[in-house]
């Protein structure tokens, strides 16, 4: 079995990257530009006994993301799990944010998760068999001071993801979204101390969530015991209201 995940290098997508090596899938991860993160964890989840290939890709770059996906399937196979992590943030209130940021953050983290599924449901639906988990996130869901364009990305994740299940799920490829609440990452640490102690604040479990945690539940999703959820979003933010 094979797995894509795109933003592997760091954070949420490294955890996936080395839960899915464990679970015994061969994996190819992109990363935008931290070589050493990826060439450190090549080594690391090629421990599980699989084969892990890593390329620099920038998702937001339609043929980009192609030749990445094509390269995949040379090298490795055909393609049976893709997962979208790759996501940035540019956080500032709405009437502060240069278009360059609205920009950004839509081309990243919407037409990123477009390219990648656009290949993956390509190839999965001529062979009929397929899963797509897509990173989403709260603020998608609820909204948030600051991040008016990366909640717009992550909405827009939601109904292109349910979109796409309707679509494809006649072909035997299954897509759902994973919308976590707060984790602690790389991308945490770019947000300022008081929105973490914000957002934290209504945390019912009074902490953040571990990477590995979501990874857990992608794992799950993208398994043959998830054979009956597709078009579904998975909120995961340890009881947060948001
Ligand atoms: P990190 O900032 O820790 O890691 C981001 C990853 O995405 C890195 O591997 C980075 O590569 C890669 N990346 C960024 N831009 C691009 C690009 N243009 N092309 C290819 N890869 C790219 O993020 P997290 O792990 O925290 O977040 C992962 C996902 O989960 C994101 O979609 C995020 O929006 C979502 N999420 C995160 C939450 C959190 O609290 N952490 C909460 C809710 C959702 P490189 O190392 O080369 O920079």
């Amino acid at each position: 079995m094979i797995a894509l995940v795109s933003g592997g290098s760091r954070g949420i997508g490294k955890a996936i990257v080395l839960r899915l090596a464990r679970d015994g899938y061969d994996i190819a991860f992109c990363y935008r530009s931290n070589e050493e993160a990826a060439e450190e964890l090549v080594k690391e989840a090629s421990e599980f006994g699989t084969r892990v290939t890593a390329a620099r890709c920038d998702v937001s770059d339609a043929a980009d993301v192609r030749d990445w996906y094509a390269r995949t399937e040379r090298e490795l196979g055909p393609v049976d799990v893709a997962v979208t992590s790759a996501g940035i943030t540019r956080d500032r209130p709405v009437i502060l944010m240069p278009e360059e940021d609205w920009g950004r953050v839509l081309r990243t983290n919407l037409d990123g998760v477009y390219h990648v599924c656009r290949a993956a449901a390509f190839s999965m639906s001529k062979r009929r068999n397929g899963a797509i988990v897509n990173l989403s996130s709260v603020s998608g869901i609820h909204g948030n001071i600051g991040q008016a364009n990366y909640a717009a990305s992550k909405a827009g994740i939601i109904g292109f993801t349910k979109s796409l299940a309707k679509e494809c799920g006649p072909r035997g490829v299954r897509a759902n979204v994973v919308a976590p609440g707060l984790i602690a990452t790389d991308m945490v640490g770019d947000m300022s101390e008081a929105a973490v102690e914000r957002m934290l604040k209504n945390v019912a479990l009074g902490r953040a969530g571990r990477p590995e945690e979501v990874a857990d539940l992608v794992s799950f999703l993208v398994s043959d015991r998830a054979a009956y959820i597709t078009g579904s979003v998975f909120e995961i933010h340890g009881g947060g209201t948001f």
